[in-house]
C-alpha cells in the first residue's frame, strides 16, 4: 500500500475511533460507537497488514488467527459478572506488548539513531517499558482482586510510601544510566533492572489499595495501558498507535477523574493506598432486628405506590435479574406508578455496569437516572427497592466518619417511604462494611436471589 494511502487510512481510522469514544459516551448512541469503533480497527489493521512495514505477512496472519480464536472463544464465554476481570487482563496484555516492543526495538539492529535522535529514541523506549511494566503486573494484580483469588482488603507495608519512594528514584538514576549507555550489553541490563522494579511497584501499588477503591483502580489501569500503548506507538513511528494510545490515555485519565469525584476521593490518596482498610464488623453496625417481607407484601407496596425508585446494584448482575426487573417496571408503569431508576456511579463492578444490564432489558433510558439526579427526589419516594445493592446505600459512608467507605456519596434510600432490600443474606458488599440500612425501622429484607424474589413479585403483580 502507498505511504498516501496508508496516511489516509490511519486517519479515517482515528477519525472513527474518536466518533466511537463519543459515541459512548451516550447510552442510545453506544451501539453505533461500537460500530465506528469496530470499522475503525478493522481499517487500521487491514492498512497496517497492507503497509511495507510488515514483512513477514505469513507469521502475522497466523498469530492474527491464533489471538483472535482465543479472544472471540473468551469473549463468547464470559459472563457478563466476569467482564471486568476481561478488561483487567486485556490491559495488562497492552503492558507486556509495550515492555516486549521496548525491549524488541532497543536490540533491533536496523534501527539506526545518532545524536538527540538516539537519545529521543531511548527515552521513548525507557518510558514505554517503564509504563507497560506497571501497566502489566497492576493488571494482574487488579485481574486476581476482582476475580476474588487476591483478598480485596489493602496489602500495608510499614514503609510502603518509602518503598515506592525509593523505586521512583532508582528508575530515574537507572534512566540516566540507560542513557548513557556505552553498550547494548549495558543498556539491556539497566533495562532489565528498571523492569523487574517497575514489575513489583505495580503490584505493591495495586495490592495496597482498597477493595471500596477499586472503580479507580480500574479506570487508572485503563488510563495506563493508553499510554503504553502511545509510547510503543512512538518507538515504532506508528502515527495511529501514538492518537489510540492517547484517546484512550486520556479517556481513562477522565474516567479516573469522575470514579474520584463519584467516591469523594483525591486521585493521590487512592494511588498511595490504604483506603477501605477495615472489613467486616466495624464500628457501623448498629444491634437491632431485620424486618424480613415477602415477595406478596412487596408487591401490595408497590402497586399501592405513587412513586417507586429502583436501585440496582452487583447482585442484580449476577442473579441476571435485569429482564423481570423490567417487565415490573412495564407492569407498575402500566398501573399508572411511576418508576425510575437511581443508579450509583461504582454500582456493579466496572463503570455504567449498571446502564448497561438496564440498556440490554430495554429499560427506558429517560427513567434511568444518575445518583445527583435522584437523591433529591428520595424524600418524596414511597418504596424504594434494592436489587443486590449493598455499599452504593450504605448510609455508614455519612454517618459514621471511622468508615472505611467515610465519605463516599451513597444514594440517600433511607429517606424514602420503605426500603426494600433484596439479596440473599447479612453479608456485607465489595468494601467488606456492615450496613446499618438493613437495621432502619422503614427496611424490609427480601431474603432469596434476586431473580427469584424479583420473579415472584412479578407473579403477584398479575
Ligand atoms: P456490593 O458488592 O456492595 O453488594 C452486592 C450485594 O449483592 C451483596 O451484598 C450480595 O449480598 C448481593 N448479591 C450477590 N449475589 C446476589 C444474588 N444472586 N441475588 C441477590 N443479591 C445478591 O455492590 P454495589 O453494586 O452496591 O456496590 C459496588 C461495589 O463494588 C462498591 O464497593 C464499588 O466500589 C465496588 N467496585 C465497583 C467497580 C465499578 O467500576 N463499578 C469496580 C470494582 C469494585 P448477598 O451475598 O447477601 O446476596
Amino acid at each position: 500500500m502507498p505511504s498516501g494511502a496508508l496516511t489516509a487510512s490511519y486517519i479515517a481510522a482515528s477519525i472513527l475511533f474518536i466518533l466511537s469514544l463519543g459515541g459512548l459516551s451516550h447510552q442510545e448512541k453506544a451501539r453505533r460507537g461500537n460500530v465506528y469503533g469496530i470499522v475503525g480497527m478493522a481499517i487500521a489493521i487491514f492498512a497496517t497488514i497492507a503497509s511495507d512495514q510488515v514483512s513477514n505477512l505469513g507469521v502475522i496472519i497466523v498469530m492474527m488467527l491464533i489471538g483472535g480464536t482465543i479472544g472471540a472463544v473468551v469473549a463468547v464465554r464470559v459472563q457478563m459478572t466476569q467482564m471486568p476481570q476481561l478488561v483487567a487482563i486485556l490491559h495488562s496484555f497492552v503492558g507486556l506488548a509495550a515492555v516486549l516492543v521496548g525491549f524488541a526495538t532497543y536490540v533491533d539492529p536496523t534501527m539506526h539513531f545518532e545524536g538527540v535522535e538516539a537519545t529521543i529514541h531511548n527515552v521513548e523506549i525507557y518510558l514505554g517499558v517503564l509504563i507497560g511494566a506497571v501497566t502489566f503486573t497492576g493488571s494482574v494484580i487488579a485481574f486476581g482482586k476482582l476475580q476474588g483469588v487476591i483478598m480485596s482488603k489493602p496489602l500495608l507495608l510499614p514503609a510502603r510510601h518509602w518503598i515506592n519512594l525509593a523505586a521512583g528514584l532508582a528508575c530515574i538514576w537507572l534512566g540516566s544510566w540507560f542513557l548513557d549507555a556505552e553498550s547494548a550489553g549495558t543498556g539491556v541490563m539497566v533495562l532489565t533492572i528498571m523492569t523487574l522494579i517497575a514489575f513489583a511497584f505495580g503490584v505493591h501499588m495495586v495490592m495496597a489499595i482498597g477493595g471500596a477503591d477499586m472503580p479507580v483502580v480500574i479506570s487508572m489501569l485503563n488510563s495506563y495501558s493508553g499510554w503504553a500503548a502511545a509510547a510503543t506507538g512512538f518507538m515504532l513511528s506508528n502515527d495511529l498507535l501514538i492518537i489510540t494510545g492517547a484517546l484512550v490515555g486520556s479517556s481513562g485519565a477522565i474516567l479516573s477523574y469522575i470514579m474520584c469525584r463519584a467516591m469523594n476521593r483525591r486521585f493521590v490518596s487512592v494511588i498511595m493506598g490504604g483506603f477501605g482498610t477495615t472489613t467486616g464488623g466495624g464500628s457501623s453496625t448498629e444491634a437491632g432486628e431485620v424486618q424480613a417481607t415477602t415477595a406478596e407484601e412487596v408487591a401490595e407496596m408497590l402497586k399501592s405506590a405513587k412513586e417507586v425508585v429502583i436501585v440496582p446494584g452487583y447482585g442484580m448482575a449476577v442473579a441476571q435479574a435485569q429482564h423481570t426487573v423490567s417487565d415490573v417496571t412495564q407492569r407498575l408503569r402500566d398501573a399508572g406508578v411511576k418508576v425510575r431508576f437511581g443508579i450509583h456511579p461504582v454500582a456493579g463492578r466496572m463503570p455504567g455496569h449498571m446502564n448497561v444490564l438496564l440498556a440490554e432489558a430495554r429499560v427506558p433510558y429517560d427513567i434511568v437516572l444518575e445518583m445527583d439526579e435522584i437523591n433529591a427526589d428520595l424524600d418524596r419516594t414511597d418504596v424504594v427497592l434494592i436489587i443486590g445493592a449493598n455499599d452504593i446505600v450504605n448510609p455508614s459512608a455519612q454517618e459514621d466518619p471511622d468508615s472505611p467507605i467515610a465519605g463516599m456519596p451513597v444514594l440517600e434510600v433511607w429517606r424514602a417511604g420503605t426500603v426494600v432490600v433484596s439479596k440473599r443474606s447479612m453479608a456485607t458488599g465489595y468494601a467488606g462494611v456492615d450496613n446499618p440500612l438493613f437495621y432502619k425501622d422503614n427496611t424490609r429484607m427480601l431474603f432469596g436471589d434476586a431473580r427469584e424474589s424479583v420473579e415472584s413479585i412479578l407473579a403477584c403483580l398479575i
